[in-house]
């Protein structure tokens, strides 16, 4: 079986295209034996291989390629440059272009001020407490935020919480207990606001049903359309920001 797909992979001839909704060209190879579909990033050509059984449609594959959106973003995210946090870097504080601005005289923590992240101390240990500072902000900004939409929901979360999991910007289990990206604090507000919405009116109903929708949609209000595909064009960078090159 092995030796078969071997010699579909070098006999088979397609090849990569943009297609709608994702980032990078797709190359979809139906591959005899193959039981499942299968989907890779390659690094050296910067495009996606996606296998699959024979009968499996075009259209069938890569309806299922863009379920996998935040995946692929993950991925492109480590093979591209991160952006550190450190001296002269200019990072999108709420989405605005602020640049970390430091001088070890000034004190250790930073602070926002005048469209400036100034920060004091030891250049050694600066991307931490800039990483800290961000987070901060996230779990106070973000806290505040449930609470608002919460108490419009009639709902109450059990616990708020930032990390930095994977490929979910934002969660909620059936105990009620959010858990956001700390990321988001890097989006323009618009777009973190429409993640809490999202987290919130789970609270209530804990699928993606009529129900939740309307929730969602009443939660945020307009703009819900265009705060999702803000998302999808910023979230491959805010996955950069505060990783090494
Ligand atoms: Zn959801």
């Amino acid at each position: 079986m092995q030796a078969s797909s071997n010699i579909m992979w070098s006999s088979g001839r397609s090849e990569a295209l943009l297609e709608a909704g994702l980032p990078v060209p797709i190359d979809i190879r139906p591959v005899r034996g193959a039981k499942r579909l299968r989907l890779r990033f390659d690094e050296a050509s910067g495009t996606l291989k996606l296998t699959c059984p024979m009968r499996t449609s075009r259209r069938a594959a890569l309806a299922w390629a863009l379920d996998q959106r935040q995946w692929i973003e993950v991925q492109l995210a480590r093979a591209l440059p991160g952006e550190p946090f450190e001296a002269g870097a200019v990072i999108p504080v709420e989405g605005v272009e602020t640049l970390i601005a430091w001088c070890e005289r000034e004190s250790r923590t930073p602070r926002l001020t005048n469209g400036e992240l100034r920060c004091g101390g030891p250049q050694g240990g600066l991307a931490r407490r800039v990483d800290a500072f961000l987070k901060r902000q996230a779990i106070e900004t973000m806290s505040r935020e449930v609470a608002e939409f919460a108490s419009a929901a009639g709902a109450a979360a059990k616990s708020v919480s930032v990390g930095d999991a994977g490929t979910r910007w934002g969660s909620c289990s059936s105990q009620g207990r959010i858990r956001l990206s700390w990321r988001l604090i890097l989006a323009p507000p618009q777009v973190r606001r429409y993640v809490v919405a999202h987290e919130v009116a789970h609270l209530k109903h804990l699928n993606h049903g009529a129900d939740f929708k309307a929730l969602e949609a009443r939660l945020f209000g307009p703009g819900l359309a265009e705060a999702k595909a803000a998302l999808r064009d910023v979230g491959p960078r805010l996955r950069r920001l505060g990783r090494g090159r």
